[in-house]
Order: C-alpha cells, then sequence, then structure tokens
C-alpha cells in the first residue's frame, strides 16, 4: 500500500500488506483478546476510552497533517476531524452503561429482564475520506459494548489506519482489542466469513456495501451499512436567504465536496430561485482553491486522479447533453488532483450526475415551482441519507418531515454528525445506524432472561 499525497502526486510512505497467515495470526489474537476483554467493566473500558480522547487531542496536529498528506482534506478540517474523535471517545465513555443498562420486564415470571451482551471480534471496513471520525464512530460503541474491532481502512490511508491502532495502544487498551489489518478489499470477504468475526460495519460505496453486505447476509451475520448519498437542500420562500447561501456554499465543499452527507442537489423554489443562485454561485466562486496546508485555503485536492477523473467525466456528460455550467467545470493545470468549485442548472434524468453520487465540489442545481415537486425531485434518487430543507413555515417543516425518504431532515441547518444523534440512512444509503443509544445496540446480543416462569398446564400452549 502507498501514501500518495494528493496535493503533489508525491509518494511519501508504502506499506507491506499482511499476508494469509499474519491475517490468521491476528485473527486469533483479537480471539483471546475478546475472551478477556468482555468480562471487563464499563468503568474500566470508559477510563480507556476517556484515554483515547486525551491521547487525541494530545497529537491532533499531528494525526491531522497526516491525513491532509494522505487525503488531501485541509489541515484545519483534519484537525478538527480529530477532535471530534475525542469528543465521540467522551460520549460513549460516559453513556454505554446507561445505554447498555438491563430492562426489567413485568411478566408472570418471577423476574425478567433484557441484557446486552457483546459480540465478539467485530470488522469494520472503512472509507478515506474521513479517515478518522468514520474509524472512531465504529470504535467507540464497539468497543465500550465490549467487543473487540479489526479495522480494513481504505487502501490509499495506511498511515492514518496505523495511527488509529497507535492511538487505541497508547489508551492502554489491552494488547489486541483493536487490530488493523493492511489488507486490499479483496481479502475482506475470507476474514468476515471466518467464524471469529461475528459481523462487519462498513461505510462506503454502494458497490462495496453490495458485496459486504451479501457476504454478511449469507455468512447469517448482522451488519450496519453505511453507504453513499445524493442530499438534498430544499429551499422554499421563507428561508433566511443569507443564512441558507452561506450554509450552501459550506455544506456543499465540505471536506473538499467528498462527504456523503454533503448536500449535492440544491431544490429551490422558483420564487426565491434567481436570488438564492446569484448569491449561492458567488459564494462557491469566492472559494480558495489550493495547498491543503495552508490556512487560506477552502478546497484542496481530490483523493485521487481516478476521483477526479470521475467527477468531471460526470460534469463533461451532463454539458454535452445540455446542462448549463454556471461556474467552474475545468480541471486545473499542473500537479494535484485538483477541482474547482463547480455549479450545473438546467438538468435532466438522461444526464449521468441526475442519478448519481458526486463525489466533489459540484453543485446541482433545481427550480421547482411547488413544495410537492420539491419532495418529488428530493425523492427522485435511489439514495437516501440526509436531506436539508429550509423554510420559516411549519406546515411545510412537517410536510418535509413526513416525505422525504431520508435517515435524517435538517430544518434549517446543514446535516452533520454528532455522537448523540444516530446517523444512517435508508435505500440505497444503506441501513443500521451509527452513533448515539442507536449504534451501541447493533453489535450486541439482545439476551432475554427470564427467571421462575409461571406455567399454568391448563390455561398456556407452550412454544
Ligand atoms: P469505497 O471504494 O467503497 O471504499 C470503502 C471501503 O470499502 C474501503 O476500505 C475499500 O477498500 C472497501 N471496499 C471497496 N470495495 C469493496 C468490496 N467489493 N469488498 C470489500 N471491501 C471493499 O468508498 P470510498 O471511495 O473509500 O468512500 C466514498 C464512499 O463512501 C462514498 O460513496 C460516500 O458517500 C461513502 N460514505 C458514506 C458514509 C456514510 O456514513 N453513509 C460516510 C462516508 C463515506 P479499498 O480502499 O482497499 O478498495
Amino acid at each position: 500500500m502507498h501514501s500518495v499525497n494528493p496535493a503533489t502526486g508525491e509518494t511519501f510512505a508504502r506499506y507491506d500488506t499482511l499476508t494469509p497467515q499474519q491475517i490468521e495470526e491476528r485473527l486469533s489474537r483479537a480471539q483471546t483478546a475478546f475472551e478477556s476483554y468482555r468480562l471487563t467493566t464499563f468503568e474500566q473500558r470508559a477510563a480507556w476510552m476517556t484515554r483515547a480522547a486525551e491521547v487525541l487531542e494530545a497529537r491532533a496536529q499531528e494525526l491531522g497533517e497526516l491525513a491532509t498528506r494522505e487525503m488531501g482534506k485541509t489541515l484545519a478540517a483534519a484537525v478538527a476531524e480529530v477532535r471530534k474523535c475525542a469528543s465521540g471517545c467522551r460520549y460513549y465513555a460516559q453513556n454505554a452503561e446507561k445505554h447498555l443498562a438491563d430492562e426489567q420486564i413485568v411478566t408472570e415470571a418471577e423476574r425478567a429482564y433484557v441484557t446486552y451482551q457483546p459480540l465478539g471480534v467485530v470488522l469494520s471496513v472503512m472509507p478515506w475520506n474521513f479517515p478518522y471520525w468514520q474509524v472512531f464512530r465504529f470504535i467507540g460503541p464497539a468497543i465500550m459494548a465490549g467487543n473487540v474491532g479489526l479495522l480494513k481502512h481504505a487502501s490509499n490511508v495506511p498511515g492514518c489506519a496505523l495511527a488509529i491502532e497507535d492511538v487505541m495502544r497508547e489508551a492502554g487498551f489491552p494488547a489486541d482489542v483493536f487490530q488493523t489489518l493492511l489488507v486490499g478489499s479483496r481479502g475482506v470477504e475470507a476474514i468476515l466469513k471466518d467464524d471469529r468475526v461475528k459481523g462487519v460495519s462498513l461505510t462506503g460505496s454502494e458497490g462495496a456495501g453490495r458485496s459486504v453486505a451479501g457476504t454478511a447476509g449469507a455468512a447469517i451475520k448482522p451488519s450496519v451499512m453505511e453507504l453513499g448519498g445524493s442530499d438534498p437542500f430544499i429551499v422554499m420562500p421563507s428561508a433566511d436567504l443569507g443564512l441558507c447561501v452561506k450554509t450552501a456554499v459550506t455544506a456543499r465543499t465540505i471536506n473538499n465536496g467528498q462527504s456523503c452527507i454533503a448536500a449535492k442537489r440544491f431544490i429551490v423554489h422558483e420564487a426565491i430561485y434567481d436570488r438564492f443562485v446569484e448569491e449561492f454561485v458567488a459564494g462557491l466562486a469566492a472559494l480558495r482553491l489550493g495547498d491543503p496546508m495552508l490556512e487560506e485555503t477552502d478546497i484542496g485536492p481530490l483523493a485521487t486522479p481516478a476521483i477526479r477523473d470521475e467527477v468531471h467525466g460526470l460534469v463533461q456528460d451532463a454539458a454535452s447533453k445540455g446542462a448549463t455550467v454556471l461556474l467552474g467545470g475545468e480541471v486545473p493545470q499542473g500537479a494535484g488532483n485538483y477541482y474547482p468549485a463547480t455549479a450545473l442548472s438546467g438538468l435532466t434524468p438522461e444526464m449521468k450526475v441526475y442519478g448519481e453520487e458526486v463525489f466533489g465540489p459540484v453543485a446541482l442545481i433545481f427550480r421547482v415551482a411547488d413544495i410537492g415537486e420539491a419532495v418529488s425531485v428530493a425523492n427522485a434518487t435511489r439514495f437516501g441519507l440526509g436531506s436539508s430543507v429550509w423554510t420559516q413555515d411549519a406546515a411545510e417543516q412537517a410536510r418535509f418531515v413526513r416525505d422525504i425518504e431520508a435517515g435524517s431532515v435538517f430544518v434549517n441547518a446543514m446535516v452533520a454528525s454528532d455522537p448523540r444523534l444516530p446517523f444512517g440512512g435508508v435505500k440505497a444509503s444503506g441501513f443500521g445506524r451509527e452513533l448515539s443509544r442507536q449504534g451501541l445496540h447493533e453489535f450486541v446480543n439482545t439476551k432475554t432472561v427470564s427467571i421462575g416462569a409461571v406455567v399454568d398446564a391448563h390455561k398456556s400452549k407452550t412454544e
């Protein structure tokens, strides 16, 4: 595996991938670690998780620089991401015990309750776009629940993958409670089929989701799928336009436009369309494209040349079929995978961008006549991750909450992940939830305990 700087194209580190025998050793160590780790108390796990938060905070600058060099996000965003991981660790350190407490249930038995127990070794397959946060939102709930974690990270961020293992070690977690496996995507199937691996959490593209969910399903193992998105950002006439435009610019270009929950389709009521488009395009045009290490940069390079080719291909396809390029749309000269903020209007279903997720700073703008059309354009995608709606009208807000096919609706705000709120999608955006209480319950055995059942042989039938 190679670390290649997206800003320069320079390869700055090389790593050996694991041999089958090394993978076998890691799996065996993970299983051994689980046998004792599952018996640790919440208090002990919380102490290690809190320590992980402290290590992340102390190393935020160094880890941030590594992420910027491997995948091109701006340094400010990378450092903020590491700090967010620390807050996620603290959230689970403080709340896991409460969310996983036994639940007493009144039945005819003397006592009945539900208790939540760890499953064992859980595999995570993660993307490069938030190379730390995606992993820590798996680590927080899975490890606090008493599971042991394995990480197969994206092949372009091996340095970040190993750094996470190092953070967990430095935090004091017992050996092998969390291990990074440097393996390519072809290695995932055999690992997931191994009897010692009890489940998988994947964050990535739809294609990866189909493949990994298929393997998990065939092996009858639980899986969480956090896949792509093409989130709508709906603007109604009563929107606070200033805040809405400012948020729209950020929501489309966050992480250089490479976020699953970036706003990708701007669906604007005709009464406010011209003003919104003029101000939105001006806001995008004002962003500075450049070296992600520099403080003044707003948009750094895309993570790989292939991603830039794909984004540009979608823009060219739309333009060739009649879309209007309001801004950008041209590949800059020189080294690095740079792509400028781009805005397209006049989009029709024959254009590939209409149905695909655009993983780069390209805004698709749609004009609609009323709320009914806004909802139908919002839902005219196979994805259903997040959504952002802008209106002061309570009835319109309620309609969007009821009718938008997505895992979240953010009203007068951009979609963002928060450890306190469940996160996930519907349709091709996946299933299962990360974060909050729901995230903790994905990889546990919900065990029913019933003590001293009262059986009246004459009245009850037994099952
Ligand atoms: P990706 O190509 O699907 O890769 C994600 C991970 O899956 C990587 O570790 C990759 O390994 C692995 N992988 C790919 N194909 C696989 C297969 N057939 N079998 C097993 N593993 C496989 O996605 P990406 O380009 O890194 O990330 C971007 C995608 O992730 C976007 O679609 C984005 O929307 C989505 N995403 C979703 C969320 C969410 O929470 N819903 C969050 C962030 C990103 P290799 O690198 O070795 O190929």
